[in-house]
Order: C-alpha cells, then sequence, then structure tokens
C-alpha cells in the first residue's frame, strides 16, 4: 500500500522510518511545506530500506499522493516544554484548513490517519474539513498511552507487555482514563496474577503507573524536545491494520456519535481497525470510578471542539 506522510518533522519522519522496517507500507511520500526537510527525510528512511523490507521511499508535493491509500497527518507546530495539548490547538487547526483540502483533493480514496496534537481535537476537525464519514478520519488518539500503560504494568508484574491486555481511554492527554478495571494477562483478570506472581498491584503500584503513563510525554519532551519513536511505532502498526484489513483491536480516536453520555465527540475507545478505516467500536466495562472519568474526559473534549465551532 503506498502511504503519504505531509509533516515530515519528528513524528511524521519516525513514522516513514518504523513503516519502512517493519514492512507496513510499499511506497512512502513525504510531503512538508519545507520541501529540502522532506527530500533529506526521505533519502534518509530509503537508506533503511536495504536492511529491512522492499519499500519505495520518496518526496514530493501533494500531487505526489495520489493513489495512496493512507495520508498521516503530522503536520503542525510541535509541543514545546511545559505547553499543554490543548493549548497547541489554534495554531494547528490553522495548519489543517491548507493541509486537509490539499490532501483529499490529491488522493480523494484515502483514509486520513491524524498525528497533530491535541490528537483528538485535530481528529475532530480533519474530519469536519474532510467531508469523510468518521471512521476514514482516525486519531491515533491513545494508541501510544496505552502502550506505555501495558509496559508498565508489564514491567511490574516481570512479563511481556504483549501479553498485558488493557486500554487507556478517552482524550490522549492530561485527562485519558487507564482502564485497570478491565485489564488482563492472558485471559485472566489482572488481580488474579499479579497475586499468583506476587506482585500485588497496590495503591502505590498503582498511582506510579498512572503517572508514569500520564507523565510520558512531558518528561520526555523535557528531555529531548518532542516525542517521536513511539508515537512512529505507533502509527506504522494502525497503517498496518489498515493495509492488511487486519481488523485489529486498537485504542483509537474517532468522531463518535455519544460516548459516556456526551455527544459528537473525538476520543479513543477500543475500534476494530481495517482496509475500510475503524469500523465498530468496542465499549469496554468500566466500574464507577472510570466511567464518571471518562465522561469527564469527554466532556473536556467536547468543549474544546465546541471553542473551535465544531
Ligand atoms: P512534531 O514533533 O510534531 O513532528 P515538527 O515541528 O518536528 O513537530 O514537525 C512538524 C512538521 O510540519 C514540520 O516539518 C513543518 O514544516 C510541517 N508543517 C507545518 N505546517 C505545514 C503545512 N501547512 N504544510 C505542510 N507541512 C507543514
Amino acid at each position: 500500500m503506498k502511504v503519504g506522510i505531509v509533516g515530515a518533522g519528528m513524528v511524521g519522519s519516525a513514522a516513514g522510518y518504523a513503516m519502512a522496517l517493519t514492512g507496513a507500507a510499499s511506497r512512502i511520500v513525504l510531503v512538508d511545506r519545507d520541501a529540502a526537510l522532506a527530500q533529506a527525510q526521505a533519502q534518509d528512511i530509503a537508506h533503511a530500506v536495504p536492511f529491512a523490507s522492499a519499500a519505495v521511499v520518496e518526496a514530493g508535493g501533494y500531487d505526489a499522493l495520489a493513489g495512496a491509500g493512507v495520508v498521516v497527518l503530522a503536520a503542525g507546530v510541535g509541543q514545546k516544554p511545559g505547553e499543554s495539548r490543548l493549548a497547541l490547538l489554534e495554531r494547528n487547526a490553522a495548519v489543517f484548513e491548507d493541509v486537509v483540502g490539499a490532501v483529499r483533493a490529491a488522493a480523494p480514496r484515502a483514509i486520513l490517519l491524524i498525528a497533530t496534537n491535541p490528537v483528538d481535537v485535530m481528529t475532530h476537525v480533519a474530519t469536519r474539513l474532510s467531508g469523510l464519514s468518521p471512521g476514514r478520519v482516525i486519531g491515533s488518539g491513545t494508541i501510544l498511552d496505552t502502550a506505555r500503560f501495558r509496559m508498565l504494568l508489564a514491567g511490574h508484574l516481570g512479563l511481556a507487555p504483549q501479553s498485558v491486555h488493557g486500554y487507556v481511554l478517552g482524550e490522549h492527554g492530561d485527562s485519558e482514563v487507564l482502564g485497570w478495571s478491565g485489564a488482563r494477562v492472558g485471559s485472566e483478570p489482572l488481580a488474579s496474577v499479579a497475586a499468583q506472581l506476587g506482585a500485588a498491584i497496590t495503591a502505590d503500584v498503582r498511582a506510579r503507573i498512572d503517572a508514569g503513563v500520564r507523565g510520558a510525554a512531558y518528561r520526555i519532551i523535557a528531555g529531548k524536545g518532542a516525542t517521536n519513536y513511539g508515537i512512529g511505532a505507533g502509527l506504522a502498526r494502525i497503517v498496518r491494520a489498515i493495509g492488511r484489513d487486519e481488523q485489529a483491536v486498537l485504542s483509537l480516536s474517532v468522531v463518535t456519535p455519544e460516548a459516556a453520555g456526551v455527544r459528537d465527540v473525538a476520543l479513543s475507545l477500543p475500534r476494530v481497525v481495517g482496509a475500510g478505516g475503524v469500523g465498530t467500536t468496542l465499549m469496554p466495562t468500566l466500574d464507577a470510578a472510570e466511567t464518571r472519568a471518562l465522561a469527564a474526559s469527554a466532556a473536556l473534549l467536547r468543549e474544546t471542539a465546541g471553542a473551535l465551532g465544531l
């Protein structure tokens, strides 16, 4: 599958690199308003291809996106140290005014995969600007927060993160909700496995993991100015699910008719994703506190979208 990436900065280039290494795309086209940057990133990624799976990696203008099955939107301005994702909104919404129309004209059949932060509201913006059905405009949402949750939980248990199942829901940001009550290891409830391993999930452990997930982006940005490798791998994972029509279950942000009592809101829930984009949403079983937290997260996102006239 041909995949376009608009925005060849830290996130877009990491996504292209991860796609090249994992074979998620057969052709990768990088587009950026800084054409020299797009060209340099494409060449650098192309030089990894002989060590990985076959792919053509190139840079171009919007016309080079013709025939793409997915276009990743990673264009925008980066998050500054200490800046909340929501504070980025107005600047990045203005970028999308230009980008979404140009992508739609060049690649009318492409699924749009949104990575620009604040990703939930940017997904809502792109859905509205594109006129596409919501399942074809997919935000990376909490796919990365879910990975961080599984990694930290797996580290506590001494197990592989691939064997830990649980989702982070709601906003990709401060109000996100860790789905502790539904977490499983293999097919077993978390508490049962933790007891068998002698690694109880105490209030302290829970608080440490919660803070670890919620504060990860802030800590990484303080140290290196951006986050890119984790999200790049997450974007490549979503592209693979689309390209191979996997019907994989991933926590992704999509404009949703109603979630936790809030209408018309883009937020992350476990979604089934394949060649047509996101189909079914699998609403998780939550306890009362998680339900309240998800409702608050959804309300916050709805309010922010409303401030933009969405
Ligand atoms: P991040 O860390 O989110 O990837 P970067 O600043 O590294 O942030 O990358 C964002 C990229 O988006 C930059 O390379 C920038 O040139 C690009 N960009 C910004 N506005 C536009 C636009 N209107 N069209 C295309 N690319 C854009």
